[in-house]
């Protein structure tokens, strides 16, 4: 195994030290080390961060190879910055079993490019009838701790209520996509000025927001674990707000679009704007960045949703709902933030490890750690060719955006995933 030696790097945005990874920890940090056996890193100028943590990845595997592979998924994360995904469960089989979560933790495994910790299905094919096999997921050898018929929410009130309970037992969580089926029939679009203005059906906030609502009741009820899928409302952030204050488990996250990009892009009528929960308004993002700063929103998730072209480049009502997200988030995360190093680090690493339960991510990088973490070069500016992205798919909202930062490295247990900002392999 190579040793590196770091140098000059600035920890979570400290005063820049030398920082030496060797045997998949980080053996020693301090000013003007040495180690005459390492590969020596110029860092200068760059920020090192713990691997970012993905808590929402949809990798397609197995069902649609076509739009993502595990492998690409993978690969895509590493060149984000990330050391860990959440792979969600709305694949074709739907990972309800045992078997198939054990399929693509093995998948990830091989691939070798990030931790690959399987998300389980809340019921059986995401049809919303009856619960699916948790507890054999959670004791199977991808040990899920995460549930979610993501792609559909668990819109049944005592099924929901039932699997709170039966994830208590092994501190799972449930992770819910907020929305209340009655509401959203035919939904194109958030429902508002805009909606009407190019007579779209609407995707109204309030479907978000009762079922939140509903939901941090039934945990504080249970006193289980619950996570929201993609807050995309100013109304859900002020649910969380009074849920939080009451003390219920819950946590939040929020996309990088739903940071930065409003309704008005549906203006453009092209379907790589399309997405579930639906782009919202100025003042929503306005609130939801506020949430982000002050801690009523836990996290930034990608929703990472790669789309075969087929089910992309067509008329905005036929499109699937999605965009792509691993590759550009820590630059929006940048962009919406600022350089507040220590708040990027909680939002992206710490804090989706501590609701994902994984072990040796989410921790700075100081003696002894293992050694996940990722280099960013913050004045870097890059514009975004969908063509150059390791994704399989090309639906991503930013193409030919000038976007600020840019992941230089990033090391899997000591292992470098990405150098000089391409894919190791
Ligand atoms: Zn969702």
């Amino acid at each position: 195994m190579t040793a590196y030696l770091i140098r000059n790097v600035s920890v979570v945005g400290g005063a820049p030290t030398d920082l030496l990874i060797r045997d998949g920890v980080v053996a020693e940090t301090g000013a003007g080390l040495t180690a005459p056996d390492a590969t020596v890193l110029d860092a200068t100028g760059l920020v090192a961060l713990p691997g970012l943590v993905d808590l929402h990845t949809h990798l397609r595997e197995p069902g649609r190879e076509d739009a993502e592979t595990v492998e690409s998924g993978s690969r895509a994360a590493a060149l984000g910055g990330y050391t860990a995904v959440c792979a969600m469960a709305n694949t074709s089989p739907v990972a309800d079993t045992a078997g198939v979560v054990e399929q693509v933790w093995r998948l990830g495994r091989e691939a070798g490019l990030v931790d690959v910790q399987p998300i389980g299905a809340v019921t059986v094919g995401l049809a919303g009838e009856r619960l699916a096999e948790l507890g054999a997921m959670a004791d199977s050898a991808a040990r899920v701790r995460i549930f979610s018929d993501d792609g559909h929410c668990v819109a049944d009130p005592k099924l929901m209520r039932r699997a709170l309970e039966y994830v208590k037992a092994f501190d799972g969580v449930v992770a819910q996509h907020a929305e209340e089926p009655r509401l959203t029939e035919g939904a194109q679009m958030h429902e508002g000025e805009v909606s009407t203005r190019l007579g779209l059906t609407g995707w109204p906030a309030v479907a978000e927001e009762a079922i939140i609502a509903r939901d941090v009741l039934l945990a504080e009820h249970v006193g289980s674990r619950l996570h929201i899928c993609h807050v995309s409302t100013a109304g859900s952030v002020e649910v969380l707000r009074h849920a939080k204050a009451r003390g219920v488990k819950v946590t939040a996250e929020v996309t990088p679009h739903h940071l930065l990009l409003t309704d008005e892009k549906a203006t453009t009528y092209d379907p790589v704007y399309k997405v579930n929960p639906p782009l919202r308004t100025a003042a929503d993002i306005a609130a939801l960045r506020a949430a982000l700063a002050e801690g009523v929103i836990d996290i930034v998730a990608t929703d990472h949703a790669p789309h075969a072209v087929e089910d992309k480049e067509c008329e905005w009502a036929y499109a699937r709902p999605g965009m792509l997200g691993l590759e550009t988030a820590l630059s929006i995360t940048l962009d919406v933030l600022g350089p507040q190093w220590d708040l990027i680090a909680e939002r992206m690493s710490r804090a989706p490890a501590r609701i994902a339960g994984l072990d040796g991510h989410g921790l700075d990088p100081a003696p002894g750690v293992p050694a996940n973490l990722t280099l960013v070069d913050p004045a870097a500016r890059r514009v975004i060719e969908p063509a150059e992205l390791a994704s399989r798919s090309r639906n991503t909202p930013y193409a030919r955006m000038t976007l600020p930062g840019r992941i230089v490295a990033t090391f899997l247990r000591g292992e470098p995933t990405v150098l000089d900002g391409k894919a190791v392999r």
